[in-house]
């Protein structure tokens, strides 16, 4: 299903269309893809046969990010994100780690999940995450990002 997801990304992109998350889909060979959002790590990921019995429960993508589940510290990483662009300039930007050093002294560990944080909130279509003043997808961006409020 990723080669589908794939095509229907590309296709999003070109229209400038913002991807946004849900339930069911359908892509462009009228195949109804279920995904969901991870409520960890912000990602999109894709029913799986193994979920089939308990896909409204699932809220996370693996293990890894189950064990993990967001704390008290991943709510204030939000938290900031949003005070930050409140009080930057229409269509400003922040960088995440901006948003990690509001948060604690030592926030360099935090980095990683800070951006899980941007994920979540661009998964809620109230941030956008860019590279080079382009919206980019989530899932994919490598590097070094930023955020800013949805337009
Ligand atoms: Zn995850």
């Amino acid at each position: 299903m990723s080669f589908c997801r794939c095509i229907v990304r590309g296709r999003d992109l070109l229209q400038g269309v913002r991807r946004i998350p849900a339930p069911a889909w359908t892509n462009r060979f009228g195949v109804v893809v279920r995904s969901k959002i991870c409520a960890r790590c912000g990602r999109s990921f894709d029913w799986r046969k193994k979920w089939e019995a308990c896909w409204d429960e699932v809220r996370f993508c693996s293990q890894k990010c189950r064990r993990s589940r967001p704390s008290e510290l991943d709510a204030r990483l939000e938290h900031a994100i949003s005070t930050l662009l409140e009080r930057r300039a229409a269509g400003g930007t922040i960088c995440p780690s901006e948003a990690a050093r509001a948060v604690a002294d030592d926030w360099r560990p935090l980095l990683e999940r800070t951006r899980m944080a941007a994920r979540r909130l661009a998964a809620q279509g109230e941030v956008e995450i860019t590279q080079g003043g382009r919206v980019v997808d989530p899932d994919t961006a490598r590097g070094a990002v930023r955020i800013r409020r949805r337009r």
